[in-house]
């Protein structure tokens, strides 16, 4: 950071302290995870310095031809890695990307069905304070309310009355596998879109540890930062036969010049998940997330579904008697760092919850194995039983990370 320390010495304390803090702390927010430094390299790059509207090829700006050979890099690793037939990663965030195939195919007012965000679907799948909740006519279906699993013969019935335009699946909180095949027979019964966001899951799915949607749904979108572990970001894949729909939906229909820094970091990680130590690490990542669970169960607490098939716990803290909000806050103050998140069928509000969410991506990257599971879920315990355990925790807490090294 020689630039930096004369420039800026503000800016350049942020990033040491940032640093030292994912350094230091346990990381169980289940969207986050660490890039490769190689993934930074390409981030903060010269690239970010080029206007590219357009696509290759077919760009509104000239000296676009080295920017062209990262884009299509990126492009084709994807396809590849999810056995797609088109992508788009110029989406500059998950989100972006959602709204990029709704611009694609629907009309404001048109019916679509999405995951109740109380239950685990994400912002962008309706909730009233989003545009997608706004724009669009979402009707909600969730998880049955004692097994915590989605009830798909209730998803046909609705869609069945509701005759949706597009049916949406995929979630942030959902610990289980999904079944995209019996979506797409759903949808097919109906005659509407099926699109999957596969944010949270797409490294599982490029690692074949979880059902490929690009299978069967018509768009797959993504963001290329969680399990993924790319930059920031997100993407949308599809059949050739939409390839153009969704490309002019992004730019010039929401978007204006991508990415590129981002864009090349993206092709990075792709060529990185192709990997096989990408298929072992994703299979260490659910094997901890079991790990995590079961040793959480071992302590009393009940986990939502009972366990999980993916990356993510649901832990529903009613039973401890402490509410999401002040499990996120005391966990925090003694270096584990996760957050609150609504329980299905939750009785307190969206701010409070009765629940966290875990996440084994980081934690996995930076090298930890089920015994630091087992620890951190001890740990965990500590703190819930006997909040006045602080300082015994920390230091524990502390111990643990320094035997695992972090961009050093
Ligand atoms: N879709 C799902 C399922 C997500 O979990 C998220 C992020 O939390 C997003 C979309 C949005 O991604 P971004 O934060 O990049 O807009």
């Amino acid at each position: 950071y020689t630039f930096l320390k004369k420039q800026d010495p503000e800016i350049l304390e942020v990033i040491h302290r940032e640093t030292a803090r994912q350094r230091h702390k346990i990381e169980l927010i289940a969207s986050e995870n660490f890039v490769s430094p190689a993934v930074m390299e390409a981030m903060g790059s010269q690239l970010t310095n080029k206007y590219a509207e357009g696509y290759p090829g077919h760009r509104y700006y000239g000296g676009c031809e080295e920017v062209d050979v990262a884009e299509n890099l990126a492009r084709d690793r994807m396809k590849q890695l999810f056995k797609a037939e088109h992508a788009n990663v110029q989406p500059h965030s998950g989100s972006g990307a959602n709204f990029g195939v709704y611009f694609a195919v629907l009309k404001p007012g048109d019916k679509v069905l999405g995951m109740n965000l109380s239950h685990g679907g994400h912002l962008t799948h309706g909730s009233p304070v989003n545009m997608s909740g706004n724009y669009y006519t979402f009707v909600a279906y969730g998880v049955d309310a004692e097994t915590h699993l989605i009830n798909y013969d209730e998803v046909r019935e609705l869609a069945l009355k509701e005759k949706p335009r597009m049916i949406v699946a995929g979630a942030s909180a959902y610990p289980r596998e999904i079944d995209f095949k019996r979506f797409r027979e759903i949808a097919d019964e109906v005659g509407a879109y099926l699109m999957v966001d596969m944010a949270h899951i797409a490294g599982l799915i490029a690692a074949d540890l979880h059902q490929n949607p690009c299978l069967y749904a018509d768009f797959v979108t993504t963001t290329t930062h969680k399990t993924l572990r790319g930059p920031r970001g997100g993407a949308i894949l599809c059949r050739k036969e939409h390839a153009k729909m969704i490309d002019k939906s992004i730019f010039p229909g929401i978007q204006g010049g991508p990415l590129m820094h981002v864009i090349a970091a993206k092709a990075v990680a792709f060529k990185e998940a192709l990997e096989p130590e990408f298929k072992e690490y994703q299979r260490q990542t659910i094997s901890n997330a079991r790990a995590l669970g079961e040793a959480l169960k071992s302590h009393g607490f009940n986990l939502i579904s009972d366990g999980t098939d993916t990356h993510l716990l649901l832990l529903d803290l009613r039973n401890k008697g402490i509410t999401g909000k002040n499990a996120e806050h005391l966990l925090d103050e003694v270096g584990i760092t996760c957050n609150k998140n609504t329980i299905p069928y939750d009785p307190e509000s969206p701010f409070v919850t009765s629940g966290v969410r875990l996440g084994t991506p980081a934690v996995t990257t930076r090298g930890m194995k089920e015994n630091a599971m087992k620890e951190i879920a001890d740990l965990i315990a500590e703190i819930i039983h006997h909040p006045t355990h602080k300082e015994e925790v920390q230091t524990r807490v502390a111990a643990l990370c320094s035997r695992y090294k972090l961009y050093e």
